[in-house]
């Protein structure tokens, strides 16, 4: 059996115990054997792409996809992706492949965050921007089973490298995709120009806002996001648009915007919306916890005496965020007070566009200070089974349909082809989507990470 480490981790271990230029094929061996008694001794992670095949067994399986759960189901995965996954009866266990069982547990695809932020925030300060800062995020993510972020804005040059560099058995941390700056054109012109840009680094998306932050602010206008639209077409990168409101909307969507990375909050949604959403098979991201997030410190909230989100918190923060003179400022915000009541407007959207068969692609927008990465993404899909939809619509949201709206072909459902990126949990999510909290098990291309549990 060879068993190989991490390829960062190597590139930190062996310098000093073999220089590059002195590796024979004897030192190669006593090199594999160290690396075995360190895996063996669980100082590290055992790489997908050296193992054997592992066989997770008896299983409840929820492929993401919203076909029936299989049980009892078994998966197959080697060399990072699932290679065959089905009823128990139907799939052969290949020889020397390590057997998990998962009796009486659910296996389901990691979460995808279809609007988040990476990369910028340290405790509650913004500009830290750094490839080290974005490996802790994501890794944070993964911890909490988000497996994929897609990052709506704010990316820069390290996201992008780490974006390039994902497609390997060796990943041990969330996916990341990624925008770009969030453009901020003033004229047509400049739109053309920051499109062109922007598409020269390759973006997964192109972001932009349209929004008066409550009337406090210009909004973009019209001739503009269209030209931005068009600009975005002509490079074939999908638009991704931060909205408020219902009629600027529906301009968008008019204009080509491909992704709302946000709940129309300013009223119902109506039949003609509705329309225009099904017309392309717009998807919808609804950032719940945004709107949480604008206004639930001015006391504190239940969630700073739950264990599974004080598992993934800094304490500084926490003590920040209790600080009565800024719960105060809070309180007495005009604009904190505005989202909490546009809240459960969001909600009844969200459930008015489920119903009406409109893409859910779930989202938190979670990244900025205190909006908690990892915790976000399951206080949002509690929120959405609170506005309305139904568990296993709430994990296809989460799962296949964020990756189809945010075209990511490899992963999101537990098909074969797919990398492995899956959950463990103790608990039927499909119950009660609360139950999303017992993650046991994360798996990402196949690596089963070390991870607290909560
Ligand atoms: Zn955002």
């Amino acid at each position: 059996m060879l068993l190989i480490l991490k390829t960062r981790l190597l590139s930190l271990v062996l310098p000093t115990v073999f220089p590059q230029h002195l590796v024979s094929c004897r030192l190669r061996r006593q090199k594999n054997a160290l690396l075995a008694i360190l895996s063996l001794a669980g100082l590290f992670t055992v790489s997908a792409a050296f193992a054997q095949p592992v066989a997770l067994t008896n299983a409840r399986i929820i492929d993401g996809t919203g076909a029936p759960v299989v049980f009892p189901g078994t998966l197959i995965m080697d060399q990072g992706r699932i290679v065959a996954v089905g009823a128990s009866t139907d799939i052969q266990v290949p020889d020397g492949a390590r057997i998990i069982s998962l009796e009486g547990k659910t296996l389901m695809p990691g979460l995808i965050n279809a609007h988040g932020h990476a990369g910028g925030v340290r405790g509650l300060e913004t500009g830290h921007y750094s490839e080290e800062n974005l490996l802790r995020q994501l890794a944070l993510y993964a911890s909490y089973g988000v497996t994929t972020v897609v990052s709506l804005g704010d990316d820069e040059e390290e996201g992008f490298q780490l974006r390039d560099n994902q497609n390997t058995a060796d990943l041990d941390r969330a996916r990341l995709f990624v925008a770009g700056p969030v453009l901020n054109p003033a004229t047509v012109e400049q739109a053309v120009t920051l499109v062109d840009q922007t598409a020269a680094l390759t973006p997964d998306y192109i972001k932009i806002r349209v929004d008066d932050n409550l009337g406090r602010s210009p909004k973009m206008p019209a001739e503009v996001y269209q030209a931005v639209s068009a600009q975005a077409d002509v490079h074939r990168i999908p638009l991704s648009v931060h909205t408020f409101y219902q009629q600027d909307t529906k301009d968008l969507l008019r204009a080509g915007a491909d992704h709302i990375a946000h709940s129309i909050r300013d009223s119902h949604v109506d039949e003609e919306f509705i329309g225009l959403m099904m017309e392309r098979n717009i998807c919808y991201t609804p950032t719940l916890t945004r709107e949480v997030s604008t206004y639930i410190y001015e006391s504190e909230p239940e969630f700073f005496s739950d264990a599974f989100f004080l598992a993934g918190v800094d304490a500084e923060v926490l003590t920040t965020l209790r600080e009565p003179e800024r719960q105060q400022r809070m309180a007495q915000n005009d604009a904190a007070q505005q989202y909490k009541a546009a809240l459960p407007i969001a909600m009844t959207n969200l459930k008015l566009l489920s119903d009406a068969g409109v893409r859910i692609a779930m989202g938190t927008d979670s990244g900025p200070p205190a909006r908690f990465q990892g915790y976000f993404e399951h206080l949002e899909m509690w929120m959405m089974q609170d506005a309305g939809m139904t568990p296993m619509q709430i994990i296809k949201s989460a799962t296949a349909d964020a990756a189809a709206c945010m075209n990511l072909s490899d992963t999101g459902s537990l098909l074969p082809g797919k990398w492995a990126d899956l959950l463990v949990l103790s608990e039927d999510p499909l119950e009660n989507i609360r139950n999303s909290r017992s993650i046991e098990q994360v798996w990402i291309a196949g690596n089963q990470l070390r991870r607290p549990r909560f």
